[in-house]
């Protein structure tokens, strides 16, 4: 018996201290921003027309959105390019105040970041060589498949069909198919187009294979943060900015 309250103090103690860890961890605030003159964006420059180069600049239809949060917070816009796999951690480390990478909510990217409310829908799709002889999704078994490494097309690969091979960046993939190092690359929908119109010889096969919606990822307890971004998504579809930028990067 005092062994069993031993125990149970020790839990206790534990679920303590934990509770004070998490509530207690303060994120990150607009003053925290505006000391630091800039917001500064982590993204994945190879994932058009959400994010791209045009010349040295990133551009794309995150980069615009981000823009207009910038300016509500009253900052410069800085884009730190990176691998999209290494975004979430470089948001956790404060090497950047927010991440825009056409990225999916999903249940364990909530355990290190926190996200605004999703502001586009995407799915997963295929894309393949034109003469490719492909007819139903239950082919991809029998397939090498590529993926870009941390996404939620690897995931879904993984978890449904096979381990796929996974690259740095979608481009890369396509690289290694036109290569023939493997015979399909699973990634977002309108990147699969883009990529597609500049590689001729592809195709997508667009039965979507998954249901994704996008959205700002933000450090964790960072309130202000997320109020401010879920403000701008709403101005901006109140407005019909929001349906401008679609237009623009023609997402709709
Ligand atoms: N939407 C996918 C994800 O969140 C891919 C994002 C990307 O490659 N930039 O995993």
């Amino acid at each position: 018996m005092k062994k069993m309250t031993k125990i149970i103090a020790a839990v206790m103690a534990l679920v303590l201290l934990v509770s004070i860890t998490a509530c207690g961890k303060s994120g990150l605030t607009l003053e925290d921003i505006k000391a630091d003159g800039k917001l500064i964006v982590a993204t994945n420059s190879e994932f058009p027309p959400f994010e791209y180069k045009d010349g040295d600049a990133v551009v794309g239809f995150d980069m615009d959105l981000c823009a207009y949060i910038a300016k509500e917070i009253g900052v410069t816009m800085e884009v730190l390019d990176i691998a999209f796999e290494d975004v979430i951690a470089n948001i956790q480390s404060g090497s950047a105040h927010i991440g825009a990478a056409g990225m999916t909510v999903k249940p364990d990217r909530l355990q290190n970041v926190d996200f605004s409310d999703t502001y586009f829908k995407a799915s997963q799709v295929i894309i393949l060589k034109e003469d490719a002889a492909f007819t139903a999704t239950s082919e991809l078994k029998n397939m090498n498949i590529g993926v870009q490494d941390g996404t939620t097309g690897a995931d879904y690969v993984r978890e449904n069909i096979k381990e796929p091979m996974g690259f740095a960046s979608g481009a890369l993939a396509i690289e290694a198919m036109k290569a023939g190092q493997i015979d399909c690359v699973i990634i977002d929908n309108y990147p699969a187009i883009e990529f597609v119109k500049k590689n001729p010889g592809l195709k997508v096969y667009e039965t979507p294979l998954t249901v994704e919606e996008y959205a700002i990822a933000i450090p964790k307890n960072s309130p202000e943060l997320v109020e401010v971004i879920n403000k701008v998504i709403k101005d901006l579809t109140a407005n019909g900015e929001f349906d401008k930028l679609l237009e623009k990067y023609e997402l709709k």
